[in-house]
């Protein structure tokens, strides 16, 4: 992104235009980012300033790590598990709701 920006250091904007040369992935996901941008400006929404960006990547990591560290973050039940929990939350809460009419 830094170099999409054109915020990188003359040396490492020549290495990732190097390396961009020789790898396909990051040629496509360039042309996929640049689009992505010029499509966000032609809706007259400035992409998000690279700190904030940055910030956000960040949080998200952090939310990514937390997850991880449940103790059933690593199962695929989780999900399951949690729709379960809240069906039969509202199983109750409707069941309350009923009875006191
Ligand atoms: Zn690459």
């Amino acid at each position: 992104m830094p170099y999409l920006d054109g915020e990188l250091a003359s040396p490492e904007q020549r290495e990732v235009e190097l390396h961009l040369r020789e790898c396909e992935p990051c040629r496509c996901h360039l042309v996929a980012e640049r689009a992505r941008v010029a499509a966000l400006r032609a809706r007259g929404e400035p992409p998000l300033p690279p700190r904030v960006r940055d910030r956000l990547a960040t949080a998200l990591d952090l939310e990514d790590a937390t997850a991880a560290r449940l103790p059933f973050g690593h199962g695929p039940f989780i999900l399951p598990l949690l729709s379960t929990l809240v069906a039969l939350v509202a199983l109750v809460l409707f069941i309350r709701a009923v009875s006191c009419a």
